[in-house]
């Protein structure tokens, strides 16, 4: 029987599995199929505190995941195939094992995965002129021309946000009206660096690893007429995806099937806790996630403290 089990290696589970072990907790951590979450896509990270000249992304997760086992933290290198949450101890189902877990608590650290186009270049330039995070990359593109695929809030902040560095933005949406909202558009159609490419897809990301991105092949869905522009960076913003399929109708969640947490990181099961991106619409950034996964340590072990268990 375990105490806690924490779900997700990424910055929110390696935090949460940091804090409870040095409790003397010794909490396990399942790392699911990414291990050290969607850092290790990435290649820079220049905004995590503490580290002035950037950090590669791997390697800021792989010091995490080293710190939480310097304490004690015991990491099973599976991914959770099912929970059971009716009933106490809690149940836990690994891919690869045919006996499932039990433990009195949970910590939800499963993240978030961004939408993509599915384009095999999508994979190969990934932090190499391809990103799904303005605020992580932004800072990348000073002076540069680059394009943001999507019509949504999202979308269309990232947009206006980038015209801080680049010297164009282009917006290529797949239809003729924006899904964003009219604030946010009225913002967008005001900046003169935007300029919107309707009712187009992507086709093709040209460049390589080496030359960064070059350009992108666009088709018109309404003429199928098809025409390069030319850029040096892509960002897609088609949505993200929360990794909350196993918990459903088990724990609440939002339309868009976020968890939803409330005095700190509680979720509407008793011991169930959640952190991170799973959670969060809105900030989605490596350091909240930390935060928040330290929050779902302290509330797990005054849960634990209250049942007389640490
Ligand atoms: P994630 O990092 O998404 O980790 C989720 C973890 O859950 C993974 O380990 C996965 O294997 C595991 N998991 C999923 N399902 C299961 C399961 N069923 N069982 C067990 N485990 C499971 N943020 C910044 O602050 N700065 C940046 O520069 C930056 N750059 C980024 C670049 C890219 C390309 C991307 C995609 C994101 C970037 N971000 C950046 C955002 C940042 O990576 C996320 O906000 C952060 O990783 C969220 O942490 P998390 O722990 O909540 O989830
Ligand atoms: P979203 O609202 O789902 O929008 C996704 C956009 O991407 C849509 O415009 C969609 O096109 C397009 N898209 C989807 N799949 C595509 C594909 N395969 N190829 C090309 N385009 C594709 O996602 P979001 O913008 O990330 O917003 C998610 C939620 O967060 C929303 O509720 C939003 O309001 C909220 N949000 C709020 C703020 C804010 O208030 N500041 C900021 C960001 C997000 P179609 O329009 O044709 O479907």
């Amino acid at each position: 029987m375990e105490k806690v089990i924490i779900l997700g290696s990424g910055p929110a589970g390696l935090t949460c599995a940091i804090y409870l072990a040095r409790a003397d907790i010794s909490p396990l951590l399942i790392q699911g199929m990414q291990p050290g979450g969607q850092l290790t896509i990435t290649t820079e990270v220049e905004n995590f505190p503490g580290f002035p000249e950037g950090i590669m992304g791997p390697e800021l997760m792989d010091r995490m995941r080293r710190q939480a086992e310097k304490f004690g933290a015991r990491i099973v290198y599976d991914n959770a195939s099912k929970v059971n949450l009716e009933e106490k101890p809690f149940k836990v189902y690994l891919e690869n094992e045919e006996k499932w877990l039990e433990t009195h608590s949970i910590i939800i650290a499963t993240g978030a995965s961004a939408r993509f186009l599915g384009l095999d270049e999508e994979k190969e330039l990934m932090g190499h002129g391809v990103s799904a995070c303005a605020t992580c990359d932004g800072f990348f593109f000073k002076g540069k021309e680059i394009a943001v695929v999507g019509g949504g809030d999202t979308a269309v902040e990232e947009a206006t946000f980038l015209t801080k560095f680049a010297s164009r933005v282009y917006l290529i949406h797949r239809r003729d009206k924006l899904r964003a909202s009219k604030a946010m558009q009225d913002k967008a159609f005001s900046n003169s660096k935007i300029s919107f490419v309707w009712d187009s897809v992507v086709e093709r990301i040209l460049g390589n690893k080496k030359t960064g991105v070059e350009g992108v092949v666009l088709k018109n869905v309404k003429t199928g007429e098809k025409s390069t522009l030319n850029i040096q960076g892509l960002f897609i913003a088609i949505g993200h995806n929360p990794n909350t399929e196993i918990f459903k109708g088990q724990i609440e969640m939002d339309e868009g099937g976020y968890i939803i947490t409330k005095e700190g990181t509680k979720t509407s099961r008793e011991g169930v806790f959640a952190a991170g991106d799973v959670q969060d619409k809105k900030y989605r950034q490596a350091i909240t996630a930390a935060g928040s996964g330290c929050m779902a340590a302290l509330d797990c072990q005054h849960y634990l403290e209250g049942l007389g268990l640490v």
